[in-house]
């Protein structure tokens, strides 16, 4: 990569790495000693750096805090056994992260600085990234307007920042899914596609209530006949029906690059694929029919978590066992051993950082 931005690195004089209990690992809530810093300004990004992980001043007109110009992205890394370090489909997170930019009207993020910029984050922070199998370095890129200028327009200066947190081991709980047929994440022409921060604040309440009723999540439906299935929490789903693997499609759902690659792996591996509108009726039909015999919520956190149950209009349906379910059992047994280099890259999966 030719670099137009040379990223100084300010190291930090104090690490925390020895203070850190790597097997007590909470999601999200120890970060790495360093985080990548950029701003932009004139048009332009001006200053890209590597600086101790730590807490910063804004404005308190800071646009972001009002009108919500604020984006982010979820990417993991991991160690092979002989220490190599190895970052799952980042570029498809940049192509994604600059779609968010575009849709809010934001400045698009050059991939020297996003790509360029983590790599060379995580050879600082190279110590940070837990090696037990199942544990990574959760990545988290971030952008928000910084303009201190109370008037709705396009905020004229942003920050991008990346930040990291070791993670470790995901056991995931089988879900009890509440189909939503009353609140809507996204509608056509809307964001649902972007990953902004707006889409998540709105799902907390409508959570809250699916939580209260002994639901784990909700199930989105389309906004307009809360007919078409859309996505759980921040997780897409896939179904195998009958010998399909099927999973909804359109732009109000936000497109999960974990659902990407397990259909690029379905079809490799010759089953038949489809990305179409999918009815609540049709599946709970499969259910009753038993022609569904997997469903799963698909996203980075925890790549594949088995859905249970599914609570539409009062009722609830019972999808067959967790164990046994063929198809997602084989792609989390792929995913976990490409991951982690112990078996060949035949899609280049994996961007080896040097
Ligand atoms: C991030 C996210 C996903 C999953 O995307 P991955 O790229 O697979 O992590 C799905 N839905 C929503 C709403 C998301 O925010």
């Amino acid at each position: 990569m030719t670099s137009n931005y040379s990223i100084q690195v300010e190291s930090t004089s104090q690490s925390r790495l020895s203070e850190i209990d790597f097997s007590t690992l909470k999601f999200g809530s120890i970060f790495s000693d360093h985080m990548l810093w950029a701003e932009y300004k004139d048009s332009a990004w001006q200053e890209v750096k590597i600086v101790p992980y730590g807490p910063f001043s804004i404005s308190p007109a800071a646009s972001a805090l009002h009108y919500g110009q604020a984006i982010f992205e979820g990417i993991k890394a991991y160690k092979f056994e002989d220490g190599s370090i190895s970052i799952f489909r980042p570029d498809e997170n940049w192509k994604r992260f600059n779609t968010s930019a575009k849709r809010l009207q934001m400045p698009e993020v050059p991939e020297e600085i996003f790509l360029g910029g983590m790599h060379k984050l995580l050879e600082v922070d190279q110590k940070w990234i837990p090696q037990k199998e199942g544990s990574s370095l959760y990545i988290r890129p971030f952008m928000f307007a910084t303009e201190d200028h109370l008037g709705v327009h396009p905020s004229i200066s942003y920050k991008f920042l990346i930040i990291t947190c070791p993670v470790g081991a995901y056991y995931s709980q089988p879900l009890k899914l509440k189909v939503e047929t009353h609140f809507t994440r996204a509608a056509e022409g809307g964001v649902g596609f972007s990953k902004n921060a707006g889409n998540y604040a709105l799902s907390l309440y409508p959570t809250q209530k699916a939580l209260d009723e002994g639901f784990d999540q909700v199930m989105w439906t389309d906004a307009k006949e809360h007919k078409y299935i859309e996505e759980a929490g921040t997780a897409n789903l896939i179904f195998r029906i009958g010998d399909t693997i099927i999973t909804p499609h359109g732009e109000t759902i936000l497109h999960g690059i974990t659902r990407k690659t397990i259909i690029e792996l379905a079809d490799k591996w010759g089953y038949k694929t489809e990305q179409r509108k999918v009815s609540i009726q049709e599946l709970i039909d499969g259910i009753k029919s038993g022609t569904v015999s997997d469903a799963f919520a698909a996203g980075t956190a925890a790549t594949v978590t088995p859905i249970s149950t599914i609570g539409w209009e009062g009722k609830l349906y019972e999808l067959p066992p967790v164990e046994g379910r063929e198809f997602s059992e084989r792609v989390l047994k792929y995913l976990n051993e490409l991951r982690y280099g112990k078996i060949e890259d035949e899609f280049g999966w994996n961007h080896i950082v040097k």
